[in-house]
């Protein structure tokens, strides 16, 4: 377990977080050790940061200025080491995939004719378990990771997974908990149980209303009136606002974004539409199959005019706009047409336990075998934060540098 050294702390953060100004000297934390062989371990996280990270532009702003302050130490609250990767962008979200499974086979995710009925999944002890992911979760949160999304596979299909909401939520610093599923198993009671577990939020996947283009993309026939149940069970539970996850393919749904508007316009719900992302190399990926976000932003303006408004947090990956007639908001996400990896603060943990610090990465960390073998938590955070501190990220960017044949993690493996 952490402990925070206190009388090292040298620091205001008025709000942890984006939120507030944030100033550091030099922090240290001290690390109780599992019980082996070797001696308890002091790591000192040297802390030579101290910037917030523009969201669009990524403009620094140093708020180191502490002046004004009559007595800085009333101001000191929750300090937390924070790390930056070599472009100097925090580590803020954690993505954990529970599962790599999934009762779907969207099209653009798992190809039927590639994982069919025969493709191995991972057996159950090859998986992290949930006292593995909660301090695993722990230790990102001491490294400045206030958010967790549990994604993966379908998440849902992992029993009992509001015990690890339940854990995760205990983790000091973590201000956020929430999952995206495809929705197939969120009943009203399942709702219930994992918002009284620590859920904060739900994004639901749906592709179309229309029920032909909806079932084939998830190939399992699974109708769109169970998952408007999901979000309305999710809305009732009090996870809201639920987001709508819609990916849209040229020649596929394109057809599908002005109903899918009109539906959920006025209803407090948020619909993201999402470029079709050439994640992993399975899906069969055409650049003439993606319909960019100014295009669908174009679109639904046409019916409805739609003015942008600013992101609701750094680090977020789909630009806003609002209807004008004030009836509620959408989300674009433009992973092909607009790289947003400046402000990219989100590190991937895999169902097997690697870590990857990018969607396209290739290879991803074994943390698993580094539990499993018996490292402490000092260790561990001397990993993570080697990991992050190195990280060159920026795959969107480079895009059309990739190699056509490169190597890419799929999806479900590390989840959305
Ligand atoms: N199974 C859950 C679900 O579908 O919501 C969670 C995992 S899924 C991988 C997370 C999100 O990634 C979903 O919203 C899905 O639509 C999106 N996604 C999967 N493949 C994609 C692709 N090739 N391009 C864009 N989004 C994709
Ligand atoms: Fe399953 Fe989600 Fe991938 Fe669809 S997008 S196949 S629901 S993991
Ligand atoms: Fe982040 Fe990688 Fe996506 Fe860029 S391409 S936004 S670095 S996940």
């Amino acid at each position: 377990m952490i402990r925070r050294a206190p009388d090292t702390i040298t620091a205001d953060a008025r709000k942890p977080g984006y939120g507030g100004k944030i100033a550091r000297h030099r922090q240290s934390h001290t690390f109780d050790t599992k019980p082996t062989a070797r001696p308890p371990m002091v790591l000192t996280l040297t802390d030579t940061s101290p910037y917030d990270i523009c969201v669009r532009n990524g403009t620094q702003r140093n708020e180191r200025d502490l002046s004004g302050l009559s007595d800085q130490r009333s101001c000191y609250r929750e300090v937390r080491p924070m790390i930056t990767d070599a472009f100097d962008r925090p580590l803020r979200d954690l993505r954990v995939s529970v599962t790599d499974r999934c009762n779907f086979r969207c099209t653009y995710c798992m190809p039927r004719d590639v994982f069919g009925a025969d493709h191995p999944f991972l057996p159950r002890e090859a998986l992290l378990t949930f006292e593995e992911i909660t301090r695993l979760a722990s230790l990102f949160a001491a490294l400045g990771v206030r958010k967790i999304r549990l994604t993966g596979g379908e998440p849902l299909l992992r029993t009992n997974l509001e015990r690890l909401i339940e854990s995760l939520s205990e983790i000091p610093g973590i201000e956020d908990i929430a999952l995206t599923t495809n929705g197939s198993l969120l009943s009203a009671q399942m709702a219930h149980r994992l918002k009284t577990a620590g859920l904060r939020r739900v994004t639901v996947s749906l592709d179309s209303l229309d029920d032909q283009v909806f079932q084939s993309m998830n190939d399992v026939s699974f109708p769109v009136h169970r998952v408007l149940d999901a979000i309305q069970a999710a809305a009732s539970a009090g996870l809201a606002p639920v987001k709508i996850n819609m990916v849209v393919k040229r020649g596929v749904n394109e057809d599908s974004i002005i109903p899918m508007a009109r539906y959920f316009r006025g209803t407090g719900h948020i619909v993201r539409f999402i470029e079709f992302m050439d994640v992993g190399t399975a899906n069969g990926w055409r650049l003439d199959e993606v319909v960019s976000a100014a295009e669908m932003v174009s679109v639904i303006s046409r019916e409805w005019p739609l003015s942008p408004i600013p992101p609701e947090r750094p680090g977020e990956v789909a630009a806003r706009y609002r209807y004008a007639d004030n009836l509620g908001e959408i989300g674009v996400i433009s992973a092909v047409t607009h790289a947003f990896c400046d402000s990219c603060n989100r590190a991937r943990l895999s169902s097997e336990g690697k870590l990857f610090t990018c969607l396209f990465g290739s290879e991803g960390f074994d943390l698993r075998r580094r539990l499993r073998d018996g490292a402490n938590d000092g260790e561990l955070l001397q990993v993570l934060s080697g990991i992050w501190s190195k990280r060159r990220d920026r795959y969107s960017e480079l895009r059309s540098q990739a190699g056509k044949n490169s190597k890419k993690v799929e999806m479900f493996h590390i989840g959305g």
